[in-house]
């Protein structure tokens, strides 16, 4: 009955206090409304804003590290494959933070152990020649121990993966990577590091990680200030060739 629904909210509202002087309307917000994405149709496509680095046609998007001359990798049945002579390749453009899409095949027949078994690395930031970067490591870590900090999905020689999420050789791989550059002052100290969320098939390997730097080979890590930067695919002599493939990114600064 009408006056029983009345009594009750008299008595919720007694009960409620000032509280009430609140309206639900008071904590929602009207805009900016976010800008409208179209997600792929397929798992792992990419969605309407990505900007794509590899669709399976040509390396026009990539250049070698070397000389910034042609990449000088292999395309074949719609995947890029890693060329030892031609060096790591890297993109043309330039970016801050972003979210990544990758995926990356050892071939069925691997061989080697360890580090020389399927190497090669994301560089999700190239911060010079060589192997200057920060490398998400790529690896066949399908039954191939290796120090945990350099097994696939890992940080390289900074976080061991927070899982093994590997596939057998010969299966495609993917990672989604949430890369957040690092700021610095304008007298080049740190003022945040970079961070990295990455999913390896899926799987959470890296939940926002704070690099203490680029990763190096040989000892400990140290920031240099730097801006935006390339995203480099390493060319490793350990055991390959790796393959990539459907590779994009949404830039987010
Ligand atoms: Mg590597």
């Amino acid at each position: 009955m009408a006056w029983t629904r009345l009594a009750l909210a008299a008595l919720a509202l007694a009960l409620a206090g000032p509280a009430c002087a609140q309206k639900p309307e008071d904590t929602e917000q009207a805009g900016p409304a976010p800008p409208v994405v179209t997600p792929a149709a397929q798992p792992g496509g990419a969605p309407s804003d990505a900007v794509v680095l590899f669709d399976g046609k040509d390396l026009s998007e990539w250049v070698s590290v070397k000389d910034k001359g042609p990449a000088g990798w292999a395309v074949q049945d719609g995947a890029m494959v890693v060329k030892l002579a031609a060096g790591n390749i890297e993109t043309k453009r330039a970016f801050g933070s972003y979210q990544l899409h990758i995926e990356w095949k050892v071939p069925a027949d691997v061989a080697g152990s360890g580090q020389l078994r399927g190497n090669s690395g994301v560089f999700l930031a190239s911060t010079g020649p060589g192997d200057a970067g920060y490398e998400l490591q790529v690896l066949d870590s399908y039954r191939n121990a290796t120090y945990v900090n350099g097994q696939a999905a890992s940080l390289y020689k900074q976080a061991p993966p927070l899982a093994n999420a590997m596939r057998p050789p010969g299966e495609w791989q993917a990672y989604d990577v949430v890369w957040t550059a690092p700021t610095f002052t304008t007298d080049g100290k740190l003022e945040t590091p970079a961070k990295v969320t990455a999913f390896h098939n899926g799987v959470l390997v890296q939940n926002d990680f704070a690099l203490a730097g680029p990763t190096r080979y040989i000892g400990k890590p140290e920031y240099a200030p730097h801006g935006r930067a390339p995203i480099k695919l390493q060319a490793h002599p350990g055991g390959g060739p790796v393959s990539f493939r459907n590779i994009w990114v949404r830039p987010l600064d």
